[in-house]
């Protein structure tokens, strides 16, 4: 079998479209929802916010799948895939977030 040797110029051209499709596959995969929503640290949120998050063990993934903010009575939805609001002012929370005052909706 013959062995094929590549050249310093193809090595690097094999890298750079290989290096191009991986970037791009990670913006791609967030704009059509493939990425997860992450709203631990959302832009604006304020001292007040964190302290809140911190006495209320706010967490970003319920650890309990039928208690989370989206079917909490606190809880009110934003666009799909983007953080929603809490009016125990936690600041952003995800929808399937949790923190300890969690109250079904009634
Ligand atoms: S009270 Fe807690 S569980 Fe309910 S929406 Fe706010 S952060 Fe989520």
């Amino acid at each position: 079998m013959e062995e094929k040797k590549l050249t310093r110029r193809q090595w690097l051209e094999r890298g750079s479209v290989l290096g191009l499709v991986v970037l791009g596959g990670v913006p791609a995969l967030s704009a059509c929802g493939g990425g997860e929503l992450d709203c631990t640290n959302p832009q604006g949120l304020s001292g007040d916010n964190r302290t809140q998050r911190q006495a209320l063990s706010y967490v970003d993934h319920a650890p309990n799948a039928t208690q989370r903010c989206e079917v909490c009575n606190f809880y009110t939805a934003a666009q799909p895939n983007q953080c929603g609001s809490c009016t125990l002012n936690l600041g952003p929370v995800n929808p399937a977030g949790y923190c300890s005052s969690f109250v079904a909706r009634s």
